[in-house]
């Protein structure tokens, strides 16, 4: 059973709500249930309890225990990756989720210490001149709200997911609760052990909820804040609960999100830019067998080339192989679960409703793999044109990406606009004016927009990878959050008070 960590013990009840199953060969993993967790007790000991004792420590203080953490985990690590493989990740991905975790951590620590002052709030910017004779002034202060961060998280990230979320909270002074999906909630679980036993937080900092949280989001207030990723639907219904809407509960969603990449031409057939197109479309479908919220999904193609871009993306994605994540050899694991590989062939059947299939699903010898695992093949899709309404609107998670052939400048940034918000855009262009024309035209529905060419492609972290420095979010569909981006991300756990008066008392320290 995957135990909870509740008001300062490990709990697990006697029976599963859930069986979660290996989707590498359908073995049985845990269970998992909440059942008997009480809820107010679990925020009474967050409010009471955790943030109290982390509201005694400067940021300085509480980005050394993020340090002291890092270290903690790193002995953990080959028990995490052992345990990810059953989640479907490869080595690689595994990379990804458990070392950018840690990486996340270690990142918002030296940063701040680097930006933030060895306090316990924030002057935020100088004095402002009230009154003419200067008598009256006003300033900006922000200090931790006094409530509790929940923060529910999707499968497909549960190191990474959880530590990105962690880090900011903690930093501000907010205490955790994290509700790690149910599917991989053993990772996650584990995470939460491996920081439990390094006895570096303070009492009460971090909970963990394995299984359902109904009845824990009704019970919330103001100084409350919930950090979703997942699903639009689920979110906008969280979003939608009464407690959560008329307290204004702090709510930061980041949901699913149809990104594009966009192919730009130097030189026709021969131009640079398609092998780094292509090349980014591959990582793309291959890294955690394309459920990344990041995942290219949408791929715009000159219809000059779409023949050349077809072809090479045939030979490259018809090398990949699907297997065991145990297997060196393997590039693409099985998806999470069985569940995963319906709703993507769902998603997949829309799609080749108008979309040619350019790729060859039998050709992957899933019939070898295991009868009980979740196994699904790499898939290119192209579409008719831009105006094929489901490209914009399906998102199928797992290695699927749509070719979709467009006219101009103007046609690529209104097709990448019909997908109604995205986390990222990649644009591959050896002009820099174009390059700029693409990014203003991307950044009004665009969290992060990539511009790939030549010059930075050897040290480009990619399309797919969201990094601490730099805004992870996006406007609409993709939930109109925005996490990370340095110590940005730590405000949003901060309340900015404006405060007035006399010289005196409004000359706060800016250190
Ligand atoms: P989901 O069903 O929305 O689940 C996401 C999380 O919400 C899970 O922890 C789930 O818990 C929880 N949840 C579901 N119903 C809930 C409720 N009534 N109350 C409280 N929590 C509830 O999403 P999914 O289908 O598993 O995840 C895949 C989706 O996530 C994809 O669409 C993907 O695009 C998106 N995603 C987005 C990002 C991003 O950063 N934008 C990152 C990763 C994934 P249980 O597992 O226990 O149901």
């Amino acid at each position: 059973m995957v135990s909870s960590y509740v008001t300062g013990d490990w709990y697990a009840p006697a029976n599963a709500a859930t069986v979660l199953r290996s989707p590498v060969d359908g073995h049985e993993l845990a269970g998992v249930s909440s059942e008997g967790i009480d809820f107010q007790a679990v925020l009474d000991h967050g409010r009471a309890v955790g943030g109290p004792n982390l509201r005694k420590h400067t940021f300085h203080e509480r980005a050394a225990m993020l340090k002291e953490l890092v270290a903690a985990l790193a002995r953990h690590k080959d028990e995490l990756y052992e345990l990810s493989a059953d989640t479907g990740a490869t080595r690689s991905d595994a990379l990804l989720d458990i070392d950018g975790g840690m990486g996340v951590l270690a990142s918002y620590a030296s940063r701040a210490l680097r930006e933030l002052p060895n306090e316990r709030y924030i002057v935020d910017g100088g004095p402002e001149a009230l009154s003419r004779d200067g008598t009256f002034l006003g300033r900006h202060i922000r200090t931790p709200l006094e409530g509790v961060a929940i923060h529910i998280n999707a499968f497909n990230f549960p190191c990474w997911g959880e530590l990105e979320k962690f880090a900011p909270a903690f930093l501000a002074g907010m205490p955790v609760v994290v509700k790690p999906a149910s599917q991989t909630s053993f990772v996650a679980e584990k995470v939460v052990s491996a920081i439990i036993d390094a006895d570096v937080l303070p009492p009460g900092s971090l909970q963990m909820v394995a299984g359902s949280i109904d009845g824990l989001l009704e019970r919330l207030t103001g100084q409350d804040y919930v950090g979703f990723t997942g699903s639009s639907q689920t979110a906008s219904m969280l979003r939608g609960l009464e407690s959560v809407r008329s307290r204004s509960v702090r709510f930061m969603a980041e949901t699913d999100s149809l990104n594009s990449a966009i192919l730009c031409l130097s030189n026709g057939n021969d131009s640079p830019e398609i092998d780094l197109f292509v090349d980014e479309i591959v990582k793309e479908i291959t890294a955690k067998s394309g459920q990344r919220c990041t995942a290219i999904r949408r791929a715009l193609v000159p219809e000059s080339v779409m023949e050349t871009v077809i072809e090479r993306l045939q030979g490259r994605i018809g090398g990949l192989k699907v297997g065991d994540p145990r297997d060196p050899e393997t590039d693409l694991g099985p998806l999470v679960s069985a569940h995963q590989v319906t709703e993507v062939g769902k998603a997949v059947d829309i799609l080749r409703a108008g979309c040619e299939l350019a790729t060859d699903p039998v050709g992957y010898g899933l019939d070898e793999l295991h009868p009980d695992g979740a196994y699904y093949p790499p898939t290119l899709l192209v579409a008719p044109d831009g105006d094929f309404e489901p490209v914009h609107r399906v998102e199928p998670f797992g290695p699927v990406t749509t070719l979709v052939p467009y006219l101009d400048t103007m046609d690529a940034i209104e097709i990448t606009s019909r997908g109604g918000g995205s986390l990222v855009a990649s644009v591959y262009s050896e002009d820099p004016d174009l390059a700029r024309d693409l990014v203003l035209g991307l950044a009004p529905y665009h969290g992060r927009v990539l511009v790939l060419d030549t010059h930075c492609a050897q040290s480009s972290t990619g399309h797919g990878s969201p990094l601490p420095h730099l805004v992870h979010g996006g406007p609409g569909r993709a939930g109109g959050g925005e996490e990370l981006g340095g110590v940005r991300s730590i405000f949003h756990y901060m309340q900015t008070t404006a405060i007035q008066g006399s010289p005196d008392t409004v000359n706060w320290s800016a250190e």
